[in-house]
């Protein structure tokens, strides 16, 4: 059995142009046109495609957003100081940080500097609080994005067993907590896996959906996956490769040996990324609409 390959551009497509139609909407009703900030520190050249994509995303939705691109050597005082400033404007709706931010620059008081109600990211502790004991939050856009990849072909989240397989912050552990709640998001079995788990493929191997969020190219093998699992491939890897660039962007995920295996596979690219992207639009939209009501 070869798995269905699932198209994030295409699901990510379709959630844009809902987007997109309710912006229009929020505009012709109320006058509010959502507007992103994004806050780039430094030059490092995947974080400046990273924003220039989101950018060109915002304007594709018919939405704002503001660029705010300061040299690696700013202080975190006027990183924070900025903030504040955006906080305080009642144009911006949502405001993002792009990480990583340089070393001299402590990343938590920067994202706690971040008002909640335009934390469109989902990173404050705030919503981060509110996302474990299951109030209304924004998000964080990756985890979000897959469970709206996984419910779009159909797969059974409520009483399965989903293995996830990193525990970062921005990833693992908020993946973990969103298919853990008592909602229509959730209701799944989940065990977090990391560096530390005696026997990884124990654990993957009972698993009804893997999420692969490692950032370790090809970790996730044949013999790891059970006949019919769904996996879901977050990882971003580049690897050396004999083309222009240099490199070709490979998964977490054995993709070619896995997909005899799955029912449902992620590719890389085209899987996870383009919903990341479409949830910071979700998000920034519901920031703007909350002004509406
Ligand atoms: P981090 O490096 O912050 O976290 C990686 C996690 O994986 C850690 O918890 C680590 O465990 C765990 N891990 C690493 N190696 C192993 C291993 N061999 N066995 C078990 N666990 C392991 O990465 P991120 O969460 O930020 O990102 C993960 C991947 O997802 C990256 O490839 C990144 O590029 C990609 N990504 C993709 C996005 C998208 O939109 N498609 C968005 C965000 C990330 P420990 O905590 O013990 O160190």
């Amino acid at each position: 059995m070869s798995a269905k390959i699932i198209d994030g551009k295409k699901v990510a497509a379709e959630m844009r142009a809902e987007i997109k139609e309710k912006v229009t909407e929020l505009k012709s009703a109320h006058g509010i046109s959502p507007c992103l900030a994004v806050i780039l520190v430094g030059d490092d050249p995947a974080s400046q495609s990273y924003v220039t994509a989101k950018e060109r995303a915002c304007a594709e939705a018919g939405m704002l957003s503001i660029d705010r691109r300061l040299p690696a050597d700013t202080p975190e005082a006027d990183v924070i100081s900025l903030i504040r400033q955006l906080n305080e404007d009642p144009s911006v709706h949502g405001i993002l940080v792009q990480l990583p931010l340089p070393r001299h620059i402590d990343e938590d008081k920067v994202i706690e500097a971040i008002s909640p109600e335009k934390d469109v990211d989902g990173f404050t502790p705030v919503n981060v609080g509110r996302l474990v004991i299951g109030k209304k939050a924004f998000l964080p856009c990756t985890p979000h994005g897959i469970v709206h990849l996984i419910k779009s072909c159909g797969i059974e989240l409520d009483g399965a067993h989903v293995v996830v397989v990193g525990r970062s912050n921005i990833v693992g552990k908020p993946m973990a907590n969103l298919l853990v709640q008592k909602s229509e998001t959730g209701n799944a079995t989940v065990t977090l896996c990391h560096t530390h788990t005696i026997d990884l493929a124990y654990f993957t191997r009972q698993a009804d959906i893997i999420v692969a969020a490692a950032g370790q190219p090809g970790m996730i093998t044949a013999d790891m996956v059970r006949n019919g699992a769904a996996v879901i491939d977050v990882g971003v890897n580049r690897i050396p490769a004999d083309n222009e660039k240099g490199y070709r962007l490979v998964g977490d995920v054995d993709f070619e040996q896995v997909k005899e295996k799955a029912s449902f596979i992620t590719p890389v690219p085209g899987g996870v990324g383009p919903m990341t992207i479409t949830m910071l639009l979700f998000n920034t939209l519901e920031a703007a609409e909350r002004l509406a009501k």
